[in-house]
C-alpha cells in the first residue's frame, strides 16, 4: 500500500532524493566508491557542498554579505552558538513554544533576556503588536512552531538584527533574507535528512563580543573554512543537495508556496467542516506546515481509533505531539497533494461511520 507520510521530523523527502542517495551510497559519480568512503576534501564532495550552498543562495535569493554554513549539532546547538557569538548584554526572545523556550534557556547563560509572549495557554496564538527594545543585541524568533502548528507568515520589522529558527518552514515560502541577521534550522523537517544544520549568517554581525568563543562554536571559523573546519555531515549534505535540486526543478519557492497553500487549505477546510474535528491553533496563525487538530469534545474517546483508521488507509505519522494531543499532519514541501486528499478522505469516511 502507498504510504502517506505526515511525520513531523525527520519527515518525508522527495522520492528522487532518496533514490539518488541510495545510488551514491553504492557508487558515487561512477567513482567505483561509495560517498560514505571518500574524503570530504575530494573534488567530488567539494562539488556537492558547493552546489548545495549555491542552491540555497539561488532558491532563497540570499544577498551578498551573507554566508551559508552546513554544520552538525542540530538546531539546538544554534540555541547556544547564537548568544555565544552575538550577545554582549541583552537580547529579545519571542517565546512561541517549546523550541523558542529552549533557545531562550540557553541564551540566559549569556546575558539578560527580554521575553515576549502572548498570554494564552499552550501557545495557540502568536504575540502581536510588541515593541522590540532597540538597545538589545538581537531579537530571536521561531518562524514556524512545529509542535503547536502556528506560523509567522511574514517577515517582521525590527530595529535590531532578527535571528530566526526556521527549522520547520525554511524554503516553504519566499522570505526577504536581507531582513534577518541569521536564519538557521535542522534540515530534517523541510529540506533534508537529520544530521545537517543550515545557518545563513550576515557576516558583519560577527566579531563584536568581548569574550572568547571556543573554536568549533565560532561562526567566523566555519566561514573561513567553508563549513569544512571539521568533517561535515557528508551524506546528509548530499541528500539535502538532491532535495534542493528537486525543489528547483519543481519551480522554486514561489511554486512550492502555492502548492503548500493549496494542501493546507484542503486540510483546514475539512477540519472546519467535519463535525468530528477541531483545529487547535488561532485561525490567522495557522501553520501551512504542521496542521494540528483534535477530536471535538463529544468524540474525544475516538482519537486512538482514528489514528488506526487513518493508518489502515496508508496515512502515517498523524498522532499529535503529547503537549497538544489529537493529531498533527505535517505537510512539508515533499508531501504530495494526493496524500492530503487521502487523509481528508479518511476523515470523511470516519465521520460517516461515527458522527
Ligand atoms: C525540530 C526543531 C528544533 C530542534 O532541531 P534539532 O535539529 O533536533 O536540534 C528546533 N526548532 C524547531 C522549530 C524545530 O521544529
Amino acid at each position: 500500500m502507498k504510504k502517506h507520510n505526515f511525520s513531523a521530523g525527520p519527515s518525508i523527502l522527495p522520492r528522487v532524493a532518496i533514490e539518488k542517495t541510495a545510488q551514491a551510497i553504492l557508487d558515487f559519480n561512477g567513482l567505483g566508491l561509495s560517498i560514505l568512503e571518500i574524503s570530504h576534501r575530494s573534488k567530488d564532495f567539494e562539488q556537492v557542498l558547493h552546489q548545495a550552498r549555491q542552491l540555497f543562495v539561488e532558491l532563497l535569493g540570499i544577498p551578498s554579505g551573507y554566508h551559508v554554513l552546513f554544520l552538525g549539532g542540530g538546531a539546538r546547538l544554534q540555541f547556544a552558538m547564537i548568544p555565544f557569538n552575538l550577545m554582549k548584554s541583552k537580547a529579545v526572545y519571542v517565546n512561541t513554544g517549546v523550541w523558542a523556550t529552549g533557545a531562550l534557556k540557553e541564551a540566559k547563560m549569556f546575558g539578560e533576556i527580554l521575553e515576549i509572549r502572548s498570554n494564552v495557554p499552550n501557545f495557540t496564538t502568536l504575540p502581536t503588536d510588541y515593541e522590540i527594545d532597540p538597545t538589545a543585541d538581537y531579537v530571536h524568533i521561531t518562524t514556524n512552531n512545529t509542535i503547536y502548528g502556528t506560523q509567522l507568515k511574514k517577515d517582521i520589522d525590527s530595529p535590531i538584527p532578527v535571528i530566526a529558527d526556521a527549522s520547520s518552514d525554511i524554503l516553504s515560502r519566499p522570505i526577504d533574507v536581507s531582513k534577518y541577521g541569521i536564519i538557521y534550522g535542522g534540515a530534517q523537517k523541510n529540506c533534508g535528512p537529520a544530521g545537517v544544520t543550515f545557518v545563513i549568517v550576515r557576516e558583519d554581525l560577527l566579531g563584536k563580543v568581548d569574550h572568547k568563543i571556543p573554536t568549533m562554536l565560532d561562526y567566523r571559523v566555519h566561514i573561513e573554512h567553508g563549513s569544512m573546519y571539521n568533517t561535515p555531515p557528508v551524506l546528509p549534505i548530499y541528500t539535502m543537495m538532491e532535495t534542493l535540486i528537486w525543489l528547483k526543478q519543481l519551480g522554486g519557492i514561489q511554486k512550492i508556496q502555492q502548492l503548500n497553500e493549496e494542501k493546507a487549505s484542503i486540510l483546514y477546510k475539512e477540519i472546519d467542516e467535519n463535525p468530528l474535528f477541531v483545529g487547535t491553533a488561532n485561525v490567522i496563525d495557522r501553520s501551512l506546515m504542521n496542521i494540528c487538530f483534535v477530536m471535538d469534545k463529544k468524540f474525544k474517546e475516538l482519537e486512538e481509533d482514528f489514528v488506526i483508521f487513518a493508518k489502515e488507509r496508508g496515512c502515517v505519522g498523524i498522532k499529535g505531539h503529547k503537549l497538544v494531543g489529537g493529531f498533527r499532519a505535517s505537510t512539508y514541501n515533499a508531501l504530495p497533494k494526493e496524500s492530503v486528499i487521502a487523509l481528508v478522505d479518511a476523515m470523511r469516511e470516519f465521520a460517516k461511520l461515527k458522527a
